[in-house]
């Protein structure tokens, strides 16, 4: 560990953009818009940091969207709709844009383990994978919800690192408790040379209306909590002069850097 806590050995912050979900906006705002269906993006974040490539979330897993039987199992019997996966957004595809390889990523840290976050796990049986212990303990358990996808994370090669509340993962990226709209969600605090602090809430909120209005996420464990977790990272936010980037906003999306290019 770096002992000086303004030094950051984060170097660059690449956004992975993995597939589209087709959802009742009900989905990401409780209560409100039931008649939109909205296109919400999926993306997983690469940091290039001083101790190797380290990756926030694992992306969508492509036959959720191609295999007929698997759509099917997972989303047509149950009224909903499969996610659009295009080549461009293979996450194998686009970390081979970056001369990088799933066996360079030493570190999987993850927000939560709902099947858009956790899809591609199965390629890091060689990395560390970061978790909230909550989260693990009650995806592992029985019927933990139609979100999770036992069979991508259910996996005995999978090496897992259980944490208990906020956390360091390396000087410049802390995770901290956001948990509500799940039991054990966590998001990240990143500290980049040129840009400064970004907050990545992850499904703490999914959109910009979220935090603008303090609207609940659709699905929680716990309001009180999930409402709080939005203030938290409003209040860190407002401290802090951070940049919000929205795992889902289908608007902010479309200014954001996306990979290859990158926040420095
Ligand atoms: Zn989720």
């Amino acid at each position: 560990m770096n002992g000086d806590p303004l030094r950051s050995s984060v170097r660059s912050l690449f956004v992975l953009l993995c597939g589209f979900e087709i959802l009742p906006k009900t989905v990401s705002t409780r209560g409100r818009g039931g008649r939109f269906i909205l296109s919400e993006p999926v993306c997983a974040y690469l940091l290039d940091t001083e101790s190797g490539w380290v990756l926030l979330d694992a992306g969508l897993n492509p036959d959720n969207g191609r295999d007929p039987v698997r759509r099917q199992e997972k989303f047509w019997r149950l009224g909903m709709t499969a996610p659009v996966i295009r080549d461009e957004h293979l996450l194998d595809k686009q970390l081979a844009g970056l001369g990088v390889r799933f066996t360079d990523i030493g570190h999987v840290i993850l927000s939560h383990l709902h099947y858009d976050h956790s899809g591609c796990l199965r390629h890091f049986s060689h990395a560390r994978i970061s978790i909230q212990r909550r989260e693990y303990e009650h995806a592992f358990g029985a019927d933990p919800g139609m979100a999770y996808f036992q069979d991508e994370y259910d996996d005995p090669r999978l090496r897992w690192d259980l944490r208990d509340g906020d956390w360091e993962a390396l000087p410049g990226l802390r995770l901290i408790d956001t948990r509500g709209h799940t039991q054990g969600h966590q998001s990240a605090i990143v500290e980049l040379p040129q840009s400064g602090t970004i907050v990545l809430p992850f499904d703490a909120g999914d959109l910009q209306e979220n935090f603008d209005d303090e609207i609940l996420p659709g699905e929680s464990c716990d309001d009180v909590a999930a409402l709080r977790a939005i203030q938290r990272i409003k209040a860190l936010e407002a401290t802090s002069n951070a940049t919000r980037l929205l795992f889902h906003d289908p608007a902010a999306i479309q200014t954001m850097r996306l990979s290859p290019d990158c926040y420095r």
